[in-house]
């Protein structure tokens, strides 16, 4: 889809048609199949000031955590026990989780999993050495979302950082061979609609294999706990008109979404979603990984959490999947 399409339908086309279109795109170029990745936080420290972030440096009331390669690795087990066959791992900028401890971590979780089970990575900034240190060690993905294509309000919420440096990771990510994500945060304070379309726009510039979108949620302990909760509509409009821009990419129906409204991750699979990402991280940790306040599926194990969005996707008519669902221009190549 060109550009001023996409324009003309940011600008014109009324919801309920977006994501009708965009569901049977979904529909037709991955089937009734919902992906399933599983998640495990490793560690909520995080030097970064990130202004929307819960477990930003600065707040001081987060219990930290960071876990062990035997708690990690005892998530992935229980996961592929299950079934599943994508591990995601993410954590904050922590640096004493550093690069070789992921890397080793990665080795593990190819030989436990016979090689069978993809590794997403999304471990934040890195330089361009480690980003090739981390596809050497067998890391399959790699999720940076660039949050917000404005340079100045990107500089504003990320606390400095520039866009332009995102930019560059993004481009490391991608030359180290990794199926690519990115995305971005919407509702933001200080985003127009002019923002919202450029960051459609960048990820269908970015040939992304994988782009998602968090509706923003503002913490109460952090810098923009004051600001204005939006709907779930900016998340909608845009997960539908990436799936018109992107129809081959993974698009996850985030948590955010379900955290906002009690069917937001039905609505956004009904509108162009296909992976979910039921979280493994043990259930004393997953409380202390809030980066918004009223996150779902604290109390439950990931492995329970299989069963409540097995009934979820079929109210909207379609089924889990627990293929390792990689980027379909990869499906037949070496991955
Ligand atoms: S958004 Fe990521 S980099 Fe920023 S403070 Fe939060 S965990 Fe750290």
């Amino acid at each position: 889809m060109t550009r001023e399409e996409l324009t003309d339908l940011f600008y014109n086309a009324p919801t309920e048609e977006l994501t009708a279109r965009a569901g049977e795109v979904c529909r037709r170029v991955h089937g009734p199949e919902v992906l399933l990745r599983g998640l495990v936080e490793y560690s909520n420290y995080c030097p970064c000031g990130c202004l929307y972030c819960g477990i930003r440096g600065g707040n001081s009331r987060v219990n930290r955590y960071r876990l062990t390669d035997g708690e990690v690795l005892a998530s992935v087990d229980a996961g592929y026990e299950r079934g599943l066959r994508t591990f995601v791992l993410q954590g904050g900028e922590d640096r004493k989780f550093d690069t070789d401890r992921i890397a080793r971590l990665i080795g593990m979780i190819k030989e436990r999993t016979k090689n069978e089970a993809a590794v997403t990575l999304s471990c934040g900034m890195k330089s361009r050495e480690e980003f090739r240190t981390l596809r050497d060690a067998g890391g399959d993905r790699y999720l940076l979302r660039f949050e917000t294509s404005d340079p100045e309000l990107h500089r504003y919420l990320r606390d400095g950082k520039t866009l332009a440096e995102r930019l560059e990771n993004l481009e490391w990510i991608r030359e180290a061979g990794f199926q690519r994500g990115s995305g971005y945060m919407t509702g933001l304070p200080g985003e127009t609609d002019e923002i919202r379309l450029n960051n459609i726009l960048l990820c269908r510039d970015l040939e992304l294999d994988m782009v998602g979108i968090g509706p923003f949620i503002p913490h109460p302990d952090t810098p923009l706990g004051g600001a204005e909760q939006q709907g779930l509509d900016h998340a909608l409009r845009g997960t539908a008109l990436l799936r018109l821009a992107l129809p081959e990419a993974h698009i996850p129906a985030t948590t955010a979404a379900g955290s906002l409204e009690p069917d937001g991750r039905e609505q956004m699979i009904r509108g162009g979603a296909n992976v979910l990402m039921p979280n493994l991280t043990g259930v004393e940790y997953k409380k202390d990984y809030l980066l918004y306040p009223g996150k779902i599926c604290l109390d439950e194990s990931g492995v329970q959490c299989i069963g409540c969005l097995s009934m979820r996707v079929k109210t909207v008519d379609r089924r889990l999947s627990f293929a390792r669902g990689d980027a379909p221009r990869l499906v037949g190549a070496a991955v």
